[in-house]
């Protein structure tokens, strides 16, 4: 049976993940430091015979040494805070888990021959001069700023994937994941999904950053999780840097409108700051995993946002 180690396993992409896996009848051993994580996020898979969590850093060597994962087949790298909110709370661990935490993973495929996808993200775009933008651009990230931390240190897990690559023939495989949302992130996640839906269905304001004219590129976690796996089992991947996004580009502004007019919400939309190094655009070419990844995404804003506000609403009514 396949065996796949998944890091960042309590996290929204992570849980996702680990869940449609076992799905599939694989043996999956998921890392997970719960630093934005939940248990929660296994519930329904938690006692399923083919699941281990170890709750473990993955910044630490001593990753390197657990037992269970020898003789690993696949290995996918997501941790690592991902909402502006966490990693910008915690600067140092960000930078640790997507260069250490990187090079501990690779080390993990490198021992046992397994092949590795390495999430990193269109923040290595930073705020774009080309746009939309295509896995040559090589982007416009600000060092000296708050959303450095996050930005060049996937950057730099995607240098260290690179040497692994070259060096050792370590079968890796970069995905730049755009925004990308569902039910399972948290309330307090702070992305914007999780913060228009969690407003609008409790009555408080839609704060829109900014005058709303920034704009993102929206996909659904299903068709995400396809193309990690699609990532993972295509040798054409191998040593490739892949976006992974859905390319129809909306507003802020457009987002929050949608968000009230789905849910019926009487929430009125407030303007706030925006926050320093804010990318005003965003929207991934997509031709590149088409090509290598026969993918694209199937599910669109609206159709995505109508289960994220279902979920969300069945949530808050269990709690
Ligand atoms: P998330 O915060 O929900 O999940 C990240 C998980 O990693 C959490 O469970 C957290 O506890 C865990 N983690 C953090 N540091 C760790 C460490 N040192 N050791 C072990 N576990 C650790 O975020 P997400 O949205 O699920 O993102 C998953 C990955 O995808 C991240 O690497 C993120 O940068 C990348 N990504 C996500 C998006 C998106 O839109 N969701 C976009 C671009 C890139
Ligand atoms: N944003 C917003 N209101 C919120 C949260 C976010 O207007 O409550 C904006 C944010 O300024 C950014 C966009 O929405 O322009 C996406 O933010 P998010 O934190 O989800 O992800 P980012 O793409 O910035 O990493």
């Amino acid at each position: 049976m396949r065996k796949i180690v998944v890091t960042g396993a309590a996290g929204f992409l992570g849980s996702h993940l680990v869940r449609d896996l076992l799905g599939k009848g694989y043996q999956v051993i998921g890392i997970d430091n719960l630093s934005t994580g939940r248990l929660e996020n296994f519930n329904g898979v938690k006692n399923h015979p083919e699941f281990t969590f170890y709750k473990f850093d993955v910044s630490d060597p001593n990753v390197l040494k657990l037992p269970e994962l020898a003789n690993v087949d696949e290995v996918y790298h997501l941790a690592s805070p991902a909402s502006p909110k966490f990693y910008q709370a915690s600067p140092f661990e960000t930078i640790a888990v997507n260069t250490t935490g990187t090079q501990y993973m690779l080390e993990l495929a490198k021992n046992y021959q397994s092949k590795i996808v390495y999430a990193s993200t269109s923040e290595a775009y930073g705020d774009p001069e080309v746009h939309p933008q295509p896995e040559g651009y090589r982007g416009n990230v600000n060092t000296w700023g708050p959303r450095a931390c996050y930005d060049e240190a996937k950057r730099l897990g995607e240098v260290i994937c690179y040497e692994y690559f070259h060096r050792f023939n370590v079968e890796v495989k970069v995905v730049r994941i755009f925004n990308t949302y569902s039910a399972g992130l948290r309330n307090d996640d702070g992305r914007v999904i999780s913060n228009f839906v969690t407003q609008a269905l409790t009555g408080q304001d839609l704060t829109v950053y900014g005058d709303g004219k920034q704009t993102r590129s929206f996909c659904y976690v299903d068709d995400n999780i396809r193309a990690l796996q699609l990532a993972m089992e295509k040798d054409e991947a191998n040593g490739e840097i892949i976006n992974i996004g859905n390319p129809k580009e909306y507003t802020v502004l457009e987002v929050a409108e949608m968000v009230k007019r789905l849910t019926g919400s009487n929430s009125r939309i407030t303007f706030h700051p925006l926050p320093p190094d804010d990318p005003k655009v965003r929207r991934p070419v997509i031709d590149k995993a088409k090509k290598l990844l026969g993918w694209e995404p199937v599910i669109d804003l609206e159709e995505g946002l109508k289960r994220t506000i279902e979920a969300y609403r069945a949530q808050m009514v269990a709690q």
